[in-house]
């Protein structure tokens, strides 16, 4: 699946915000938006009023940027939680939070969503024992997940696993940073998910 490859900052700097896409990097003074907190371009300095289409075209983008999925994807979950009973803006939270990447980030092994889509891609996890490199993998309740075997001993997990035993895991996912595993132990509700998007404005926009 196509991926956006340009500079990461720049998409905090147009959305006015951190969205935490380096990691480590996100928490320090060389934070683009510590910086230089003004959308990119040369007219980027230049604040103009939102019309009610660019507020929601833009918490659109927000969520995209956060979760690293490309429009056509995104599209997609969207009409998957169309279909889904309940609130769609819920429902379309909850699968972009089901993305086995970022279960990956939520359980404490990756510093970012982005550096747990490469470890995914690379087949650096197992899900139930098999391997999965597919990020978009959409985890169900029970799903075991786990560091592979054989990556486990490399400098970089045990890493990994020092830092996931200092973060402590949302509700619906137990993690054991010993053993680098993690399960789900059910879907995310919309207060575990601690994004800061109004999803309604994204429901309006596809409504449109
Ligand atoms: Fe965004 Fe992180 Fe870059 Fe700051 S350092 S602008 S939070 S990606």
């Amino acid at each position: 699946m196509a991926r956006y490859t340009g500079p990461s900052c720049r998409l905090c700097r147009r959305e006015g915000m951190k969205l935490y896409l380096k990691g480590e990097r996100c928490y320090t003074d060389k934070c683009a938006i510590v910086r230089r907190n003004y959308a990119p371009g040369q007219h980027g300095q230049v604040r103009r009023k939102l019309s009610e289409y660019g507020i929601q075209l833009r918490e659109k983008q927000k969520a995209r940027r956060i979760y690293g999925v490309l429009e056509r994807q995104f599209r997609n979950y969207f009409e998957l939680a169309e279909r889904q009973p309940g609130a769609t803006g819920e429902n379309l939270l909850r699968l972009l939070e089901r993305r086995l990447d970022n279960v990956v980030y939520r359980m404490g092994f990756a510093s970012s969503r982005n550096e747990a889509r490469q470890l995914v891609s690379h087949g650096h996890f197992t899900v139930n024992g098999r391997k999965v490199n597919i990020p978009s993998y959409l985890v169900k309740v029970g799903d075991v997940i786990a560091v592979k075997e054989s990556s486990k001993e490399k400098p970089k997990f045990k890493d990994l696993a020092e830092m996931a035993a200092h973060r402590t895991p949302p509700a619906w996912l137990s993690v054991d940073a010993e053993n680098m595993t993690g399960k789900v132990l059910a879907y995310p509700s919309r207060e575990d998910i601690d994004v800061p998007i109004s999803e309604h404005l994204i429901v309006e926009l596809y409504s449109k």
